[in-house]
């Protein structure tokens, strides 16, 4: 694992901010952070980055314990939800110092800045100061730094926050490009965009993980079909009748079919979709989109919630 928590607790003064967390990041996944305002997103990336002590369980950061700058050293980085750069320092001096802080040699600095600031198209900005930048570039300014020196896990803090749908996009490519080259976690309240990058999401509630896993698994991609029929017939018991074994489910508000299935070999969601599509179709019900599972935020919101009780009151 790149980070491991268990039985995190950590409270502010009366505020618990997390509360026996349990987190598990795979090496190499692009790990999404999903929570509540409040949840304790923010509290999880300050302990594993070492800014904040738990006040009970472990924490594990790449195999090496809990944060140590000695043994962290250049091996994990981050953009924390308000990143502070000197105001004064032009974008190339502000990236070189902290460059050198993760550890670039001086001889490679000049090289690692300019391929940062190529990466979040800041070139043209090199020589200019950074209370200068407009939020949005501050933000590309941040999510770059995270990246100097080649970290092996990088936790971004709600990265996108703020940036131009264009921007936003192009950070994402980002992010997706450094599948399997290192370990990403993200927190964010975009959830169709965490959906698009993400391999593995977390859902936080309370200062604990309520669910988490492959997002293929938490959405139920490899378990459920969505038939969204338009106006017309919905031939329901043919539908049953084709798919006997698995479980189908009209719900008339969403005019969706809901067929729930156990995967197995040659019983793929693929499969499914072909024998439930072969009787509407034949009844002359109108299609008008399929999907497999329920988008993360469908998951989401159709999540209890924790009693509000639950959180908040700390045990000192
Ligand atoms: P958001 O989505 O709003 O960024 P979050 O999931 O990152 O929220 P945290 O910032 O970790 O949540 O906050 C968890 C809890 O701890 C909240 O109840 C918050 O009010 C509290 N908290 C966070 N930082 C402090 C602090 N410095 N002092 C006191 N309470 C704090």
């Amino acid at each position: 694992m790149a980070l491991s928590l268990r039985g995190v607790g950590k409270s502010y003064g009366k505020i618990q901010a997390l509360d026996g967390l349990d987190l598990d990041v795979p090496r190499g996944s692009i790990f999404g952070l999903v929570g509540r305002n409040g949840a304790g997103k923010t509290t999880t990336f300050a302990i594993a980055c070492g800014f904040l002590r738990a006040d009970r369980g472990s924490v594990n950061v790449l195999g090496a314990g809990p944060f140590d700058a000695a043994r962290h050293r250049g091996r994990l980085s981050a953009l924390p939800q308000d990143a502070a750069l000197g105001r004064d320092l032009t974008l190339y001096e502000q990236l070189s110092y902290l460059g050198r802080l993760q550890g670039v040699p001086r001889h490679e600095i000049r090289g690692e800045v300019e391929r940062i600031l190529h990466l979040v198209d800041l070139s043209d900005r090199a020589g200019t100061r950074t209370r200068t930048l407009s939020h949005g570039m501050l933000r590309r300014l941040g999510i770059g730094q995270a990246f100097l020196g080649q970290p092996e896990l990088v936790l971004l803090d709600e990265p996108t926050n703020g940036l131009d749908p264009n921007q936003a996009h192009s950070i994402r490519d980002f992010i997706v490009a450094q599948r399997g080259t290192r370990t990403i976690v993200v927190s964010s309240h975009n959830l169709p965009e965490l959906e698009t990058m993400c391999d593995h999401v977390a859902i936080m509630d309370g200062g604990r993980v309520v669910r988490s896993g492959p997002i293929s698994q938490v959405t139920g991609r490899n378990e459920e079909v969505h038939i969204v029929l338009a106006d017309g017939p919905v031939p329901l018991a043919q539908t049953q009748a084709a798919l006997a074994g698995d479980t189908v489910e009209w719900d008339a508000s969403a005019r969706t079919l809901r067929v729930s299935f156990s995967s197995r070999p040659g019983r793929q969601a693929e499969d499914v979709i072909g024998a439930a599509l072969r009787p509407l179709l034949e009844a002359g019900a109108r299609i008008s989109s399929v999907s497999r599972g329920q988008s993360l935020e469908r998951t989401y919101l159709a999540m209890p919630a924790l009693p509000p009780e639950l959180p908040k009151q700390g045990r000192n």
